[in-house]
């Protein structure tokens, strides 16, 4: 039996780690919820599963919580998640809160020991050179819940770094996938928001639709797997079945295949190094029939360049993107820019940042406000109250 805390368990990733603990009540127990807004999901899921402690972004919100869970200790805002994060008696601690408010729990949880599974990819782009040091350094694992960075730990399986020619990580392409160039500014919100292969919080579809998720990636399976940036490629595969693949330097590629559905690498990271019986996925290959593979085009998908230049240079750059990213992101949404406009933004902030090479964990946190403050700037957003 696995005690699991679970950041972010309202969300996407979070409502899929809520099946996977459904599914296997013999092995996992959730010992600690956290959510940010919703406290009725969050209430209906503490009422199933009785964990010990569960936390609420607002705190507004934590008298009315309290409340209703009887015998349920009730945190809320930073302290409540760290409180999760250092639980005594929880094994791993899995963060699946969307952005960077999962990195210091994520820390906090290292440093008392704990297992971290990750899903929040933000947090690794930002302080991956950080994160896995301090895991090495307090003797846990860093486990990928993201599916293209669990197929790659399964082809890996421990083997080490210097038999791997490549990691190649497969893209679905998004909604546009095949739009020409010429109508990317027309772009709509609710038309980026539709994503072909995944059903996934808005900020992450987003996401997929300009490419800055593989991108993000990109960076995220550098630090996970050690592997320097320009062995990191990635592959667009359109059908999302094919979850990535390790060249090895024989020349053998090995991948991970299964229908896209998150709670396989979910219930992967939790129950690992074990593999439990589910019957959830199931995979036809011959209903299938084909999997396909092309390039990715650099030229409508700039992200990937920018991601690439920023994992290249590293330092406080990874920071500067996803930040820059984050804040373009929220303006496309709101109708602030366009689809375009978000790379064009990420490129102007990533030019005019002064990197700082081996930042410490609070010059990453500066260079992500400053890179905020600069994306504002850029996009003419005015800068945010403090
Ligand atoms: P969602 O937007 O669906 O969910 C985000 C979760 O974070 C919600 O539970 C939200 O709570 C919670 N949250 C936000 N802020 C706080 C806070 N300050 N304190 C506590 N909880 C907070 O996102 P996803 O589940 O899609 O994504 C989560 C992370 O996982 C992202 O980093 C994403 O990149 C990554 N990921 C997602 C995948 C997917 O399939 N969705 C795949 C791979 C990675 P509430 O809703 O109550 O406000």
């Amino acid at each position: 039996m696995k005690n699991v805390v679970l950041l972010g368990s309202t969300g996407s990733i979070g409502t899929s780690t809520v099946r996977v603990a459904e599914d296997l009540p013999g092995e996992l127990r959730l010992v600690g919820l956290a959510a940010g807004n919703n406290d009725a999901l969050l209430a209906q899921q503490a009422k199933q599963f009785r964990p010990e402690l569960v936390s609420i972004g607002s705190p507004e919100k934590e008298a009315e919580l309290r409340s209703q869970l009887d015998g349920i200790r009730v945190a809320s805002g930073d302290d409540g998640l760290i409180e999760l994060a250092t639980l005594p008696s929880a094994d791993i601690v899995l963060v699946a809160i969307v952005g960077t408010a999962g990195l210091q729990p994520a820390l906090a949880a290292i440093r008392a020991g704990k297992d971290v599974a990750v899903a929040s990819k933000e947090i690794l782009v930002m302080a991956g050179e950080i994160v896995m040091a301090e895991a090495r350094k307090h003797g846990v694992r860093v486990l990928p819940v993201d599916s293209e960075h669990s197929a790659i730990f399964q082809c890996l399986d421990g083997r080490p770094t210097e038999s791997v020619r490549r990691l190649i990580l497969t893209a679905s392409g998004g909604p546009f996938r095949e739009t020409p160039a010429g109508e990317f500014a027309g772009i709509t919100v609710e038309q980026a928001l539709k994503h072909p292969s995944w059903v996934m919080g808005r900020k992450i579809t987003i996401d997929s639709a300009t490419m800055f998720n593989k991108g993000l990636e990109m960076i995220e399976a550098r630090w996970l797997f050690g592997i320097p940036m320009p062995q990191v490629d990635v592959i667009v595969h359109p059908q999302s079945v094919v979850h990535s693949m390790v060249e090895f330097v024989d020349g053998s590629i090995l991948s991970q295949l299964s229908t896209p559905d998150m709670c396989l690498p979910i219930q992967y990271a939790l129950t690992w190094p074990s593999r439990a019986e589910s019957d959830r996925v199931q995979t036809d290959l011959a209903a299938l029939g084909r999997l396909d593979f092309e390039a990715p085009d650099l030229a409508r998908f700039p992200a990937l360049g920018q991601a690439r230049r920023a994992g290249d240079v590293g330092g406080t750059l990874p920071a500067v993107l996803n930040a820059a990213n984050e804040i373009a992101v929220d303006a496309f949404c709101d109708r602030q820019t366009s689809f375009p406009g978000i790379s064009d933004a990420v490129g102007q902030v990533l030019d005019r940042h002064e990197v700082i090479g081996q930042p410490s964990l609070e010059q990453i946190l500066q260079a992500d406000a400053w890179a905020r403050d600069a994306a504002r700037d850029v996009l003419a957003l005015g800068q945010a109250t403090p």
